[in-house]
């Protein structure tokens, strides 16, 4: 069973986990669980991915893009050192760095990953999430939501009904979102928040606070050079943190303009003066999300806290303050989500899991039918059989009649909405049932039975009653139509990466079929050589030994094709030791 990747695709940072043993684990990426979610162009024209682009923001911030989930959904071009990119495509090289980490991890292809996404995010927003995805080489098996998944990672080991609130406050974004979990369902019940409201504002005050300081001490103002600007922010960025461990923090930056230097000591009690008021307008929203769930403060059972800007010390103050519990710590916030992500994957996956949670489907399945409406006879109503919400897999059947006398066939059209009129709705597929009873009067029972599994797919059939003829098809749901040309983009993709591929140290987002592809097949060949090592003869084991060595030292110094001759070589050799 090949494993499915959970995907926590942030504004800020992006993280990849998996379930192993029934238990979430981040992958690393560089060595690190965060990957920033940044995409840069270097000055030789390669791309850059995560911690190596972020570093090369100050100097570059022409050719650096941080923060794409904010104009993901939107028709708009990103241009990068004169290269210009969709939203889709800027996502797409993020995931699939994360993917090119998580095959490298495990040694073998991964091709299927759950994808995390704001409660908020329109239908547009999701479906450029999942194009992304598509156009990284990962089928997007779900898309979930985030409060959803953190809900996910923290009740994995409870099997009691829970009223859970995430506060999540991540880089650019806040949300609040109301969590029911009731019989091992997760639904989100209501959900509130800022899109212009995280941890890129507090930076902001600290870089206006900065910027008076040096002007009132050199009579310069800082934030007008654009270099001495991003060198500010990375450093009141990384004071900010620093505040959330220490009473204290000092900005010392040598020759930030001129040859002027920058030296300022914070204080956490000044600085929570600072960002009082942001935290009071994320609270407003916790309140008015409470509201529209019509849950009071002291009904919430669980507190949980998502995204690095939670970490804040007042943020845990203000929330016991107003909900009256502890928020929960046991799970690093940055990472929550992921897990959460990764615990879905694993259930999709059919994998054993410590959560006794259950999946529900987002959308409404049924069919069209014949009927009265508001007194009228038509015959495009939509019937739903499988309702918004309902816990999967499910599998519901309702009857129907055929509609003359003789009537030899139907035509079965399935649709996914709530619209009343079927053609309001989204058209998933159809199909005839031919050969139906010719004897058969107007009123020949069919019974429609649709039933959904756990990774979406719907299962339709249609059964003549009283003859037993019967017909299934299986139809892929989700959401349909798109303005998204996911063959051209990935053409365009392939033919940049074609041109400048990336420096094969950085391990960089890559073409599938390239680096990355030869070292996933190297170390899946490597572990079948290791476990052989010990039991077989002593002439053989050398000769393996030899080709692991030299295995490690192509991935090593980068000579990809040395590895594809020595991946042959090691492949052969399996093939002959093994059978
Ligand atoms: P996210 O989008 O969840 O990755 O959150 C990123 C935001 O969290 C950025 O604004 C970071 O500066 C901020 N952040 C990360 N760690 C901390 C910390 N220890 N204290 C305060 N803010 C932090």
């Amino acid at each position: 069973m090949s494993a499915i990747l959970g995907i926590d695709l942030g504004t800020t940072n992006s993280e990849v986990a998996l379930l192993r043993d029934g238990r979430p684990h981040i992958i690393p990426v560089d060595g690190e669980p965060i990957m920033p979610s940044c995409v840069g162009i270097d000055p030789e024209g390669h791309l850059l991915v995560g911690r190596t682009a972020k570093n090369q923001m100050a100097a570059a911030p022409e050719a650096t893009i941080l923060s794409i989930k904010r104009q993901m959904g939107q028709n708009v071009e990103i241009t990068l050192a004169d290269r210009r990119f969709s939203p889709e495509t800027i996502s797409a090289l993020i995931l699939g760095k994360l993917k090119t980490a998580a095959e490298a991890f495990l040694g073998e292809p991964v091709t299927e990953a759950v994808i995390t996404v704001p409660a908020y995010f329109d239908d547009a927003q999701r479906k450029a999430t999942q194009n992304a995805g598509t156009l990284a080489g990962l089928e997007v098996r779900r898309i979930i939501n985030e409060p959803t998944a953190a809900a996910l990672a923290y009740d994995a080991h409870t099997a009691t009904d829970q009223t859970v609130l995430v506060y999540d406050l991540g880089g650019g974004t806040f949300d609040a979102s109301l969590v029911v979990v009731q019989s091992g369902v997760v639904e989100v019940k209501a959900s509130h928040g800022d899109t212009h409201l995280g941890g890129d504002d507090f930076d902001a005050l600290l870089m206006n606070h900065a910027d008076q300081h040096f002007f009132d001490t050199h009579g310069i103002r800082l934030t007008e050079d654009l270099k001495a600007r991003n060198r500010l922010w990375a450093a009141v960025e990384k004071a900010k943190r620093e505040l959330s461990d220490a009473p204290f923090a000092r900005i010392r930056e040598e020759y930030l303009l001129e040859d002027h230097h920058l030296d300022l000591e914070l204080s956490r009690l000044d600085y929570e003066e600072m960002i009082r008021p942001l935290l009071r307008k994320t609270m407003d929203c916790v309140h008015r999300c409470l509201k529209d769930a019509a849950i009071l403060p002291g009904q919430v059972d669980k507190v949980i806290l998502v995204g690095g800007a939670s970490r804040t010390p007042m943020v845990a103050h203000m929330v016991r303050e107003a909900i009256g519990c502890d928020p929960q710590h046991a799970i690093d916030p940055d990472l929550i989500v992921a897990m959460g992500a990764a615990i879905q994957a694993g259930v999709i996956n059919g994998q054993q899991t410590h959560s006794v949670l259950v999946d529900i489907t987002p959308y409404t399945f049924g069919t069209s039918a014949a009927g009265l409406h508001a007194g009228q006879w038509r015959t495009d109503l939509f019937v739903p059989l499988i309702h918004r919400g309902t816990a999967l897999p499910s599998r519901k059947s309702e009857a129907f009649a055929t509609m003359v006398d003789g009537q030899a066939a139907v035509d079965v059209r399935i649709h996914q909405g709530e619209a009343p009129f079927a053609e309001d709705n989204i058209f998933i597929g159809n199909f005839m049932v031919e050969g139906l009873d010719q004897e058969a009067a107007a009123g020949n029972e069919i019974i429609l039975t649709l039933a959904l599994d756990l990774s979406g797919m719907l299962e339709v059939t249609a059964l003549e009653k009283h003859t037993g003829l019967s017909k299934t098809v299986t139809m892929q749901t989700g959401e349909q139509g798109d303005r998204f040309d996911i063959a051209h983009a990935r053409e365009q993709l392939s033919a940049m990466m074609g041109a400048k591929a990336p420096d094969t140290g950085s391990g960089e987002a890559q073409n599938p079929s390239g680096r990355p592809a030869l070292i996933a097949a190297a170390k899946a060949l490597r572990k079948r050589a290791v476990a052989l090592i010990d039991v077989i003869d002593a002439t053989d084991a050398e000769e393996l030994q030899n080709l692991l060595t030299d295995s490690q030292e192509a991935i090593g110094g980068g000579d990809m094709d040395r590895l594809a001759r020595i991946n042959d070589s090691l492949g052969d050799m399996l093939f002959y030791l093994e059978d």
